[in-house]
């Protein structure tokens, strides 16, 4: 177990498209490793989620869990631990449901997003088999987000505005009305 440096926004790494996990892939020993150690440093950074490529592997990995953090995310529930490879998601409604999100590649920064509250993701789990769910809420936030980052896409790309986007101790999360 190792747990592995993440990359900070400005790295091109966390710009560049990731590549389909194989099924051969993930029998190996590497693929394994990989995916204890994303576990690692998800939590030894206190994150709900993380993407290989924060951690400059450019794979279609992603990891999430959590458990109810009221300080981190207001209210937020539980994101059960899953591991995710080679997402498709496919929205099912308008952006509507903002939240103000963090990244562990932004770190002590936080901005306002709105993105689909429901969502359709198709994937692959650790075993190569196939899945498909319909998610709706914080979790379908969360996954939006970790899998943006397969893409080279932060969500500083998707602020509401500008003008939310800011340090953890300064920023007013309240603020939503000044767009
Ligand atoms: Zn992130």
């Amino acid at each position: 177990m190792a747990i592995r440096k993440i990359l900070k926004i400005g790295n091109p790494l966390l710009r560049s498209i990731s590549e389909d996990v194989t099924e051969d892939e993930v029998n190996t020993k590497d693929f394994k490793k990989l995916l204890k150690d994303m576990f690692e440093t998800m939590k030894y950074a206190d994150g709900v989620g993380l993407a290989a490529p924060q951690i400059g592997v450019l794979k279609k990995v992603v990891v999430v869990g959590s458990e109810e953090d009221p300080e981190r995310y207001k209210g937020a529930p539980e994101v059960p631990r899953q591991i995710i490879l080679n997402p498709i998601i496919e929205p099912l409604n308008e952006p509507a449901d903002g939240f103000w999100e963090g990244c562990l590649s932004v770190p002590g920064m936080r901005g306002y997003v709105e993105r689909p509250s429901k969502i359709k993701m198709t994937w692959r789990d650790e075993k190569y088999l196939e899945h498909s769910e319909i998610i709706s809420g914080f979790r379908a936030v969360v996954l939006q987000h970790e899998c943006d980052h397969l893409f080279g896409v932060l969500y500083v790309d998707r602020l509401k505005s500008p003008k939310l986007f800011g340090y953890n101790d300064e920023i007013d999360t309240n603020g939503r009305d000044l767009d």
